[in-house]
């Protein structure tokens, strides 16, 4: 039986698609949300997270020698690690890298795959999130970056709006709220979550829906 937590938690990633509209299955995060990570079964979900990660460090090495290079002053993954407070919820997540100069800052991350609306999303609570949780950045304008193996995506400061705030705390909202949220079921997105049919019976298992055999006139 999944255990609930004591206060509603939720780490920046399991939110990135809900916002850009990737995903819609706003339950798995609410399920995730108030339930503790370690009392309940999980999915493999077929991803290699240690050639990732072997992957992630390589690029995070190569961007860090750049910047270390110019003289830039840099902090990195844990020293970036974050607890956002809120009343009914905490955000937390890890940005890759935090370089300051004055009361500017650039938050980087490094990212091994393609590019992606999500990751956007990803730099833009970093950027809301980070000067609230962490002392140390409270006077700091951040933009952010996001560097992939062959290109870079720039986000300025002011991408942090009024509306963008607004939809993410009505969706921080939703999903640590007692309400049960919208489940929405499909192999696409049932294929990459990792919460079983103990826990959603709802989920699509891959083979049920097989390719059909006749095809169309098209
Ligand atoms: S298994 Fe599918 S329906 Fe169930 S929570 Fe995950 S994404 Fe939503």
């Amino acid at each position: 039986m999944p255990l609930r937590r004591d206060k509603p938690y939720i780490w920046t990633t399991w939110i990135t698609k809900l916002l850009s509209g990737d995903n819609s299955c706003e339950w798995a995060a609410q399920f995730k949300s108030l339930h503790e990570s370690k009392s309940y079964s999980k999915v493999s979900t077929g991803f290699d997270s240690a050639k990732w990660q072997i992957e992630h460090t390589d690029l995070l090495n190569k961007i860090r020698t750049e910047l270390e290079k110019k003289g830039q002053t840099i902090y990195t993954e844990n020293q970036n690690y974050f607890n956002l407070h809120g009343k009914s919820a905490t955000l937390s997540g890890k940005p890759d890298l935090v370089t300051i100069n004055g009361n500017a800052g650039t938050i980087i991350d490094a990212k091994t795959g393609e590019e992606s609306a999500s990751h956007m999303i990803q730099l833009l609570i970093y950027m809301y999130a980070l000067p609230k949780a962490l002392p140390q950045y409270g006077n700091i304008k951040f933009e952010g970056k996001i560097i992939y193996s062959n290109n870079e995506v720039f986000i300025p400061s002011d991408a942090i709006n009024e509306s963008f705030t607004e939809k993410l705390v009505k969706l921080i909202k939703r999903i640590t709220s007692e309400t049960p949220a919208s489940k929405i079921p499909s192999s696409q997105e049932c294929k990459f979550c990792n919460i079983t049919s103990l826990d959603c019976p709802e989920r699509i298992e891959q083979d049920e829906h097989p390719i059909a055999s006749s095809t169309d006139d098209f």
